[in-house]
């Protein structure tokens, strides 16, 4: 799932996104004066940015839209067994090219 998709699954328009321009912390757009959450309105605790075509953008939400949502998100894991193996195989040679000179 791409964050394309998780806006297209959350009924979210990216166009109604905050554009992310540059590296900016999350906490300080969530902190004193939070931003309300594109799905209720409450003030956003959890932020991340999205990829989309335009650019990137914020994703702002509370924590209950957050936990309901957060299943939905692109995972940063292996997507597969084989990714796992090829990871591992990486690794092990990593550690063999290393152990040999
Ligand atoms: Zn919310």
């Amino acid at each position: 799932m791409t964050d394309a998709d998780l806006l297209l699954r959350l009924g979210i328009d990216p166009a109604t996104l905050d554009p992310a321009p540059e590296p900016k912390r999350g906490p300080d757009r969530v902190g004193l004066d939070p931003v309300p959450c594109v799905l209720c309105g409450a003030p956003a605790r959890f932020t991340r940015i999205v990829a989309l075509d335009g650019g990137p953008c914020w994703l702002d939400r509370c924590c209950p839209c957050f936990l309901a949502t957060v299943d939905l998100q692109p995972s940063r894991m292996p997507v597969s067994v084989d990714g796992i193996v090829a990871d591992l195989r990486a690794a092990m040679a990593a550690v063999t090219d290393r152990g040999a000179g």
